[in-house]
């Protein structure tokens, strides 16, 4: 992984470290249902490519090997709990995605988690501005690096696969 690479990486985890979707702990309402393990009892958020660098050796985190759209990608699983600023980017992000049309970045919200967060129905104006914002300034980091461009595209091409949900 070169230093542009990362160096975007760690500008888009530091926007997105501070912000939350709603002024409130949004996990009151959902039982923090984004940190728990799905049906097969092994949660797991994608990992932007380089990430894995920033848990090599950390206790409590697991990164195995998956597949997204054909290409390899890396799972990070967890304990179902973290220090804030361990939170991987997906997690930071979660539930909206930046997206990269016509050379702009915009937000979406991310289709994948319509079944376990209750937010995602009422659309972006739901959530608070300066967290759209900063997903968005996030994306606009990640745009400028080939890599994370891909990822995220692949990652836009997956979900387009759950269309009828939102
Ligand atoms: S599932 Fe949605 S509402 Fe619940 S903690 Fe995660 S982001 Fe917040
Ligand atoms: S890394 Fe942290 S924020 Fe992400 S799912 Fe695990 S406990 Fe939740």
């Amino acid at each position: 992984m070169n230093d542009e690479q990362m160096n975007a990486l760690l500008a888009a985890r530091a926007l997105t470290a501070a912000v939350t979707p709603l002024s409130t702990d949004c996990g009151r309402v959902c039982g923090h249902a984004c940190c728990q393990p799905d049906e097969t009892g092994r949660g797991g958020m994608l990992l932007f490519p380089g990430e894995e660098a920033l848990y090599r050796g950390l206790a409590g985190f697991a990164v195995t090997r998956t597949d997204l759209m054909g290409a390899p990608a890396l799972l990070l699983t967890c304990n179902d709990h973290c220090q804030r600023e361990e939170r991987p980017l997906s997690c930071r992000i979660f539930p909206l995605l930046p997206v990269l049309r016509e050379g702009r970045v915009g937000v979406v919200r991310d289709r994948r988690g319509y079944e376990v967060c209750p937010l995602l129905p009422s659309g972006l104006g739901g959530f608070r501005t300066d967290f759209v914002e900063a997903v968005r300034q996030a994306g606009e980091a990640l745009a400028r690096v080939d890599a994370h461009r891909c990822f995220l595209n692949r990652l836009h091409r997956q979900i387009a696969g759950f269309a009828d949900l939102l």
